[in-house]
């Protein structure tokens, strides 16, 4: 059948509008520096999702609700990761987190939830082979990423090797984490360059991504970053039951796991332990912008699988931001 698109000229125009500013505000924050807020950049993605829901028509391949990252700089060699790096689906309060759970829950019961802290850093992936680190590479788009094997390796956190003592290494893993400036190297760090007459970095995330996106590693080296690891990507001749199960596992064969992560049986601990960082957001070393939760069993989080952007089985409940942000001159101001 012909069916006349219903959707109107100035919807059309504001969508394709949204999409480009959002693509650019995407390609700075990824390879440059962002110019905007992350909650007024989060803003324009919900306006663009709301058009979206009411005009499906308008979804395509190419919009930013579909896709991740960015494409990766032509400074670095692209690798290809074994398996897809995906984003996450956000909650921005009470509301939207118990609307995720019921849908997870109308689908499927569910045991326990496995809730950890949202690192605000970049995303890295580890290969390892028989037990060496291998290659590392950023997120990019989800599918290819840049590889920064090299300046990887000067991350103190991150092992060479794997530990095979407690449990024996697989002959593959890929392992997927966080990559951060704690606060206090920060500050160090944008310190020494206001004395070299340098620019400083915006926040410890952009100074996270611009250690470690180097072209000459010894910069790097020079950056005091650590890792967390929060997930897997491929592996070979070992299984993994539950997320948590997951993680110690990680841990024994040496890898950085945290120990603020929890696994809670109902919705209402969840919630808990979000208010519980709400409350203790300074706590960690590092900066945090929510709490992400995950159904803890694996095999349930394969029955509910992923759109093309994010997992099912797990979402980010961003906090309120705390920052004051000036529009045009991105100067923060801690309240
Ligand atoms: P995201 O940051 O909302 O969530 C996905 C990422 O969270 C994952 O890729 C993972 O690396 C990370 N993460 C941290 N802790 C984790 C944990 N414990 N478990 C699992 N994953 C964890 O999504 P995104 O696609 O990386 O980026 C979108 C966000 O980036 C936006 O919401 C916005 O806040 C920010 N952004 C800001 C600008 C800007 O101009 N200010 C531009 C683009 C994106």
């Amino acid at each position: 059948s012909t069916a006349v698109d219903p959707v109107p000229a100035e919807v059309r125009e504001r969508h394709s509008e949204l999409c480009e500013v959002i693509d650019d505000h995407s390609y700075r924050y990824y390879m440059q520096t962002p110019i905007i807020s992350d909650s007024e950049y989060d803003a324009l993605m919900q306006e663009l999702r709301g058009i979206e829901d009411r005009h499906p028509s308008l979804v395509t391949q190419d919009s930013p609700t579909q896709k991740v990252g960015a494409p990766v700089s032509v400074d670095f060699a692209a690798v290809e990761h074994l398996v897809r790096m995906q984003s996450l689906d956000n909650a921005f309060d009470a509301d939207e987190l118990a609307a995720w759970a019921h849908r997870v829950e109308n689908e499927i019961a569910i045991e326990s939830y496995l809730c950890e802290l949202k690192i605000d850093g970049l995303a890295v992936d580890l290969v390892y082979r028989d037990g060496r680190l291998h290659q590392a590479a950023t997120r990019g788009d989800g599918r290819v990423g840049e590889d920064i094997t090299y300046n990887v390796r000067t991350i103190a956190d991150i092992p060479e090797r794997l530990d095979g003592s407690v449990r024996p290494v697989p002959p593959l893993l890929e392992v997927r984490g966080e990559v951060f400036l704690p606060g206090e190297a920060f500050q160090a760090l944008n310190a020494r360059l206001a004395d070299e007459g340098k620019a400083q970095f915006a926040n410890p995330r952009n100074g996270a991504a611009g250690s470690l996106r180097q072209k000459d590693p010894r910069v790097t080296a020079s950056r005091p970053l650590s890792m967390l690891v929060h997930g897997v990507g491929a592996y070979e001749d070992v299984e993994f039951s539950h997320q948590s199960q997951a993680y110690e596992a990680l841990r024994e064969w040496g890898l950085p796991v945290s120990d603020r992560y929890r696994v809670v049986a109902s919705l209402d601990d969840v919630r808990a332990y979000i208010s519980h960082y709400a409350e203790h957001r300074h706590e960690p070393a590092y900066e945090i912008d929510g709490v992400v939760v995950k159904v803890n069993d694996i095999s349930v989080q394969r029955r509910l699988g992923s759109t093309s952007r994010a997992p099912r089985w797990a979402i980010a409940y961003k906090y309120a931001p705390e920052e004051v942000t000036t529009k045009l001159l991105d100067i923060r101001v801690n309240v």
